[in-house]
């Protein structure tokens, strides 16, 4: 009997029940690789866009199925969030338009005035703290949105963080500020969680949640550099 040549499981069909990996496997060699090159850049590409359609057009279908199972065409949730915060973060760094935008929130903003030091932290681990929202912003949302649970909600939130980024993107070549500070990153984070927790029958308390939890958030999030700050300096 044909074994899996990744795991050694006897083959009962096209694809090995254990691993996943296809019964047949063939040679690397020149002709193979330029005959699954177009296939491996489609499938990428294809759970990518896909994704991207979806989460904008059907946010509550696309992440309401996700959770419930209905997974396989889609790029992986944290996946998602490192792509598209790292699009953002490459796209604003070297845009033209950073430098007057940085100075101007250096004065207007608060969290500018408590410190040089604590503003530098949050600049050089933007990207990092931003993908720790896929945690912390499923605490306020666990509490507000009980649909959920917990890591269900960090799911969630990983796509929501993925897609704003990607969304904001847009808005980069007329008001380019780090990702924390984009409004246009809230303004879609909330619409994204209204779309999917949305109560036909009391849509108000569904904007009153959505408000809550875009505050705690907020909050959370201007906390915790400060908070990181004081304890570790
Ligand atoms: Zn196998």
């Amino acid at each position: 009997m044909k074994t899996c040549l990744n795991c050694d499981e006897p083959l009962t069909g096209p694809f090995c029940h254990v691993c996943g990996q296809k019964a047949s496997t063939r040679q690397i060699n020149w002709k193979t690789f330029l005959e699954d090159l177009p296939r491996s850049l489609f499938n990428l590409e294809h759970g990518f866009w896909y994704t991207l359609k979806e989460l904008t057009l059907r946010t509550r279908s696309a992440l309401d199925g996700y959770v419930k199972g209905k997974r396989v065409l889609f790029f992986k949730p944290i996946q998602y969030a490192i792509l598209g915060i790292t699009v953002y973060t490459l796209l604003q760094a070297f845009n033209p338009l950073d430098p007057p935008a940085i100075e101007g929130l250096r004065e207007e903003n608060e969290l500018y005035g408590t410190g040089y030091a604590v503003g530098k932290l949050i600049k050089d681990n933007l990207k990092f703290f931003w993908l720790l929202g896929i945690f912390f912003y499923a605490l306020p949302a666990k509490l507000l949105f009980r649909k959920y649970n917990f890591t269900e909600h960090m799911v969630v939130c990983a796509y929501v963080l993925g897609h704003t980024a990607l969304l904001a993107c847009l808005s980069l070549p007329f008001y380019s500020v780090p990702i924390m500070f984009n409004p246009f990153i809230y303004l879609f984070m909330g619409v994204m969680y209204f779309r999917l927790f949305r109560d036909s029958v009391n849509p108000l308390g569904t904007f009153g949640a959505v408000i809550g939890h875009l505050l705690m958030c907020v909050f959370i999030y201007f906390a915790l550099p400060i908070a990181y700050y004081y304890v570790f300096n």
